[in-house]
């Protein structure tokens, strides 16, 4: 499931086409009909881990940054790069965080076989 989630496939069936347009999900898997968002709030998670996918995006950004130029690192390059990785790998991460997460919590709460 986290397989399928980490290439923006439905974790139930492994569909694909889950996406309007990059940053919107569709409500259901358009191949099983699975409720993304299964309960209010559930993408709270999704969230959770795109912010620390971001930042530790941004820890490596600055310590590779810092290592490869010691012993005069520049400090106004590293703080823009900085902040230029923590606008765009959100944007780039968040539809994976979101069938990632789809996955997490299909497999803390599978789905129940009886009607
Ligand atoms: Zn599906």
């Amino acid at each position: 499931m986290l397989r399928r989630g980490l290439r923006k496939k439905c974790p139930v069936c492994g569909g694909g086409g889950l996406f309007t347009r990059w940053l919107r999900m569709k409500e259901r898997c358009p191949t099983c009909g699975f409720t993304f968002e299964r309960e209010e709030g559930t993408f709270l998670g999704a969230f959770v881990v795109n912010v620390a996918v971001t930042e530790f995006a941004m820890l490596i950004a600055l310590v590779l940054g810092v290592a490869l130029t010691l012993p005069d690192p520049p400090v106004l390059l590293l703080i823009v790069l900085g902040t230029l990785s923590a606008v765009v790998v959100p944007v780039f991460t968040y539809p994976f965080s979101r069938t990632v997460w789809s996955a997490v919590d299909l497999a803390m709460h599978p789905l129940d076989p009886t009607p």
